[in-house]
């Protein structure tokens, strides 16, 4: 049964706290130089560089954090210069709150966390869908859903490949928002097993100020070198990282950089990685995800804030907006899987133009003229990520146990590539951050707790998969219930 969405967003204390936070958030980063010989070299200041950051500090070990970039939060990141409001240009959605570490850890000074609506909407053309189309809606998601869960307990298959062949006239709606809407790719090539192991994102929380600005915040007191792309990794000896402003010398390095960034050869690796490895970041190449961001000044669609609209699709040319972000007048249209891929690829007046053209297909020619400043990420021409986050192309869900495998004994990898279940998240990212810090703090002796099963060498063979049951899995909440016309 559809349920009517009742969550009503408190804006009072919204605009005091959003002009607290500039564009590129607060950052402890120092401009001291490297020492030079440190306990641990963490590479990348997103999430998990973070995470582990603070672990291998709060363990009374030196580290150097080295960041490519001018900023910290990789891929969850807030600017509030563009359009002097909050605008996160990658993550948005902190989901499973009560699990999530990052909401444990948000700080109370000028962070305001608040449930995001429970429900969303699905237009049909210049309408919003009826109650009876949304139940039919539904039910070919759950039966699409089902069938992978199903499949997946079997082997390892292309999710599409079992997705139901009667699901009529929603075929489309449902293969975007499991597909491309979820995970950043179609589901040709998105393994079931994978979407059957992420786990449940069904609620969720936004930060009024942006995920970006929680994230900096939890990266207050740690010590970051921005602008310092690492270019080598040599173990053969020593273990030595040759970045753009000298050498580094540690007992482990924690590598924390996209899997694109890896797979593309971004980083020298000496001697190379071994060969499963190389394979495994391939196999979990990033999917294509990017905000498109209109400002529409004054609700001329006349939405809630923060209200989800998916449109009834007839092929994979949609997107999905998220209206009113925070109650701000900031709309994002979302565009993703190998639709968005190539959008993206034209640049970003082709995406600002793709974005005017659907809202004006649900919503009236109109519209176009209300829209005001605009923006689009590019994530994939992103030369420190090459993408959006991490899913496993068929028969590759093994490869994110290869991934936390040390290399050389010296060498750990983390990110949200290295999460069994949180892949594709802040959250993921973050946890695998702190376990990869764990890791080598019991490599040194400093801790002493046995290693979680995750950290052990993975079997070389699955023989029967027993995923945890799910309904979907998604950077922007794959809707469960759905809010009928009003
Ligand atoms: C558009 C979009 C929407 C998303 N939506 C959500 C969402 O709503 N909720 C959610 O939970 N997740 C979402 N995600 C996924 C989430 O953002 C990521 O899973 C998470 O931020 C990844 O963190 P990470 O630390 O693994 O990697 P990153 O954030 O990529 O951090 C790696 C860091 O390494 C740096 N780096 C790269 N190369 C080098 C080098 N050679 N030397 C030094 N540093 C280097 C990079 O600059 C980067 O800062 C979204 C992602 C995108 C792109």
């Amino acid at each position: 049964m559809p349920r009517k969405a009742s969550a009503k967003i408190s804006r009072r204390s919204f605009l005091a706290a959003s002009a607290a936070f500039a564009a590129r958030p607060a950052v402890a980063a120092t401009s001291q130089p490297a020492p030079a010989a440190v306990d641990v070299i963490i590479v990348g200041a997103g999430a998990a560089g973070i995470a582990a950051a603070r672990r291998i500090a709060a363990a009374g070990r030196r580290y150097v954090l080295v960041e490519a970039s001018d900023h910290v939060g990789g891929r969850c990141v807030t600017d509030t210069k563009t359009f002097g409001v909050p605008f996160d240009r990658g993550a948005h959605w902190i989901y499973a709150p009560d699990l999530n570490p990052l909401t444990k850890l948000t700080p109370r000074r000028g962070i305001e966390v608040y449930p995001a609506p429970p429900s969303q909407k699905i237009r049909i053309g210049r309408r919003f869908a009826r109650e009876g189309e949304l139940e039919d809606f539904l039910s070919a998601e759950v039966r699409a859903t089902r069938a992978i869960n199903d499949a997946a307990r079997k082997a390892d298959v292309p999710c599409e490949q079992v997705v139901p062949n009667d699901l009529g006239d929603w075929r489309a709606t449902v293969e975007f928002m499991l597909g491309p809407f979820g995970c950043g790719k179609d589901l040709a090539q998105f393994s079931a097993l994978d979407f059957s192991r992420g786990a449940e994102r069904t609620t969720a929380t936004f930060c009024r100020q942006g995920f970006g600005a929680l994230l900096a915040a939890l990266a207050d007191g740690v010590t970051v070198q921005l602008s310092t792309p690492v270019k080598s990794i040599d173990t053969r000896r020593s273990l030595t990282v040759e970045t753009a402003k000298g050498t580094l010398t540690a007992r482990a390095v924690i590598v924390t950089v996209s899997t694109n960034i890896i797979a593309a050869g971004r980083i020298q690796f000496l001697p190379e990685l071994p060969h499963r490895n190389i394979d495994a970041f391939g196999r979990l190449s990033l999917g294509s995800y990017d905000h498109v961001a209109l400002e529409l000044v004054g609700n001329p669609l006349g939405l809630d804030s923060d209200d989800l609209v998916f449109e009834k699709s007839t092929d994979a040319h949609t997107a999905a907006m998220l209206a009113n972000v925070s109650g701000t007048p900031l709309c994002l249209v979302d565009v993703a899987g190998s639709f968005g891929r190539d959008l993206s690829a034209h640049g970003e007046a082709a995406m600002v133009d793709f974005a005017a053209q659907w809202l004006a297909g649900l919503y009236g020619a109109e519209i176009k003229k209300a829209i005001g400043r605009t923006q689009a990420t590019r994530w994939n021409a992103d030369a420190f990520t090459l993408g959006a986050a991490s899913a496993a192309v068929p028969g590759a869900q093994l490869a994110r146990r290869i991934m936390m495998e040390p290399v050389n004994d010296a060498i750990w990898f983390a990110g949200e590539a290295a999460h069994e279940t949180l892949w594709g998240t802040v959250g993921g990212a973050w946890e695998s951050g702190e376990r990869a810090a764990d890791a080598v703090l019991r490599r040194m002796g400093v801790l002493k707790t046995p290693a979680p099963e995750a950290e052990a060498a993975p079997k070389p063979k699955v023989k029967s998969a027993r995923p945890v049951p799910r309904e979907q899995s998604s950077f922007g909440a794959t809707p469960s219930i759905m809010r009928p016309e009003r």
